[in-house]
């Protein structure tokens, strides 16, 4: 018996989830995509956040549904506008790694009240984007967590 009450070995465990193990296939559109692409990639993919590429694949944005709205209001031809007009471009982009702890990410998508993170990988070529973290990831851990009851 180690002593620890049922809150020091929940913080513990929750303190050792990494975002590799929670996370979720990033869905991506090219630079050059219209609006009108990037909304039905949304649409089509279910998600809620889009990462934008260049030609090497590389992170180089993010659009969110709200970008998407504001881009839309009384724009005629959404076919005409590419996302990188519109997206929240490099180095103001918030990323985590495969290793960090889901909390520190959680804190992130708090800290800037955003919905999700891009799990990234830095490479010769650029920012290589590997998985993506949102706010359903973490609720899911959360759940998986208290009805896990070999705790
Ligand atoms: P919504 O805008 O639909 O409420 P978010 O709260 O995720 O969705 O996004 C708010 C703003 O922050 C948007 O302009 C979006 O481009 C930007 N954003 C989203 N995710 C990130 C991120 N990981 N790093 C930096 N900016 C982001």
């Amino acid at each position: 018996y180690t002593g620890k009450t049922g809150t020091e070995l929940l913080t513990e465990k929750i303190k050792q989830f990494k975002v590799q193990e929670y996370q979720s296939v990033p869905i991506v559109v090219k630079e050059d995509a219209s609006v009108y692409d990037a909304i039905s990639t949304m649409f089509l993919e279910d998600v809620g956040t889009l990462f934008v590429v260049d030609n090497n694949a590389c992170l180089i944005g993010v659009l969110s549904r709200k970008d998407l709205l504001r881009a839309s209001i009384g724009n005629q031809d959404l076919n005409a506008v590419p996302v990188h007009i519109i997206m929240t471009r490099m180095p103001n982009i918030t990323v985590c790694y495969r290793e960090d702890l889901m909390i520190d990410a959680a804190k992130k998508l708090i800290d800037k009240q955003i919905d999700g993170l891009p799990i990234v990988k830095d490479t010769e070529k650029g920012v290589e984007i590997v998985g993506r973290i949102t706010k359903t990831t973490i609720t899911k851990a959360f759940v998986e967590l208290i009805m896990d009851e070999h705790l």
